[in-house]
């Protein structure tokens, strides 16, 4: 590489300092992909209440600074983005601060990036300020900016009257500015103000831009899809890898398969499940939210459950699956294990202990779930959608290719019969055993995805 390049990196959330979703597991894998290929990289975070943030500095891989976004009022607080009572209301203050503090935080510190790399709604007012507020401004003159959309489905939709608060001025409230069906849009405004757009897979890059994934956004992402691009995120093998984990019952490879079903039978005994060597596992991990694919689990889960089979859900979100659980819970005592709650030791262990992974989404921008569960010999069974398109692919019992089973229609039935046939492959030992250490020879590093944002990177700065 001829000159080092400086990237700054902007998002609301990143491992080890805070995580709501996978977009906290990117940003905390990601920087230190883009360091080892050579970049400088920043990275810019609000100081949340939380116990591992305790200096407004902190360096993480080799020589990464982690600045934090100070302010109590709107970031000491017990969760990210809202309560039990929905969003903060003032969620556009905040935002509007974070990255207010974070373009004028470069300027004092006098870090002239190439790139600036913003995440989803949260940081999209970066590229917007970029070219409104300070626009005139010298030292942002020659950087430029890619804004990558981890959800589409979450856009910073704010009431109109609060704009003032946004600092902005009424004149980009208009149809080919933030304004949105009457409301404020920050990721719309990230999808027109930033240069460059990417989203973490290839296929839901394409899927955005039609009226079904789009929200009504996907005009705008046609007319921008000559700079729309998308790269799969990958997983810290460093992390999550059941040879080195010692978080799990015990550490196996693909040659120690014996020793993950140690890990099975522990955790049944743990979650209190019956012991049930040969009944295959099923784990589920995940937000409860309606575009994971809950809507054909409640469908399908009696039938599911009647083939021999155990579910372990760890997972929390909307309040109307949470009942349905608790209900399910009651019914299948001996059978299904569910746990309403976010918990990152639990999840290792059901990563570990699982022989089916459960991801049937409705759509999925890149997912990490089917990624971390083929490292640790968790069969994946999907539907044929964003990442999971992308990174799954349909065991063949005849020729023995493949790392798991997928479907293509959004519906119930099609989810059954998938699981089916993964029970089939399941009940032969030798197929299985030979399907479990093909998946986990697959490799999803960050290695391959961050050298294709460098390439990004690299074509946006040779533009004029
Ligand atoms: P999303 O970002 O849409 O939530 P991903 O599959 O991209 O989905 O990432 C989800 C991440 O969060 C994975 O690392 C998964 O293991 C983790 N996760 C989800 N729900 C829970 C939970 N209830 N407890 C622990 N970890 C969870």
């Amino acid at each position: 590489m001829p000159k080092k390049l400086k990237v700054l990196m902007c998002a609301s959330e990143a491992v080890p300092f805070a995580k709501t979703g996978g977009l906290a597991d990117v940003m905390g894998s990601l920087p230190q992909a883009l360091e080892e290929l050579g970049l400088e990289i920043k990275l810019v975070l609000p100081k949340y209440k939380s116990p591992q943030i305790t200096s407004d500095l902190v360096v993480i891989g080799k020589n990464i600074s982690v600045h934090f976004i100070e302010n109590d009022k709107f970031f000491l607080r017990d969760a990210l983005y809202g309560d039990k009572n929905g969003d903060y209301p003032d969620n556009l203050e905040r935002f509007s601060f974070f990255c207010r503090s974070t373009l004028e935080l470069i300027k004092k510190i006098n870090f002239k990036p190439d790139i600036i790399h913003v995440h989803d709604w949260q940081a999209a007012l970066v590229p917007i300020y970029l070219k409104t507020i300070f626009k005139d401004d010298p030292f942002f003159k020659r950087i430029k900016t890619i804004f990558t959309v981890h959800n589409l489905g979450y856009q910073g939709l704010f009431p109109k009257e609060q704009l003032p608060k946004s600092g902005l001025s009424w004149d980009i409230f208009t149809v080919e500015g933030l304004e949105f069906y009457d409301k404020i849009n920050l990721l719309k405004g990230g999808l027109i103000f930033s240069d460059f757009i990417t989203t973490v897979s290839p296929t839901y890059s394409k899927e955005i831009q039609t009226k079904e994934f789009g929200y009504g956004l996907e005009g705008l992402l046609q007319k921008r899809k000559n700079n729309l691009f998308g790269i799969v995120n990958g997983i810290d093998y460093a992390v999550w890898n059941p040879q080195t984990d010692t978080k799990i019952f015990k550490a196996y490879s693909a040659d120690t398969l014996e020793d993950k079903y140690v890990n099975k039978e522990k955790l049944q005994e743990e979650v209190k499940l019956s012991k049930a060597k040969n009944s295959a596992l099923i784990g589920m991990i995940s937000r409860l939210v309606d575009h994971k694919g809950f809507d054909l689990i409640i469908e399908v889960i009696d039938q599911i459950l009647k083939l021999d089979t155990q579910l372990i859900l760890l997972a929390s979100g909307e309040p109307k699956y949470h009942t349905f659980f608790e209900n399910l819970a009651k019914k299948y005592k001996k059978n299904a294990s569910i746990n309403l709650k976010y918990d990152a030791l639990l999840a290792q262990k059901i990563y570990a202990a699982s022989d089916i992974f459960l991801m049937p989404s409705k759509y999925e921008p890149c997912g990490l779930g089917q990624l971390i569960a083929l490292k640790y010999g968790s069969i994946p069974v999907v539907r044929a959608t964003g990442g999971l398109k992308d990174t799954i692919i349909d065991f063949d019992s005849d020729c023995k290719k493949g790392n798991g089973f997928v479907f293509e229609e959004y519906n119930s039935p099609a989810l059954l019969k998938t699981v089916k046939r993964a029970l089939d492959s399941y009940h032969n030992k030798k197929t299985w055993k030979q399907l479990v250490r093909q998946a986990m020879g697959y490799n999803y590093s960050w290695g391959a995805s961050a050298r294709e944002y460098v390439k990004l990177y690299q074509k946006l700065i040779g533009l004029k």
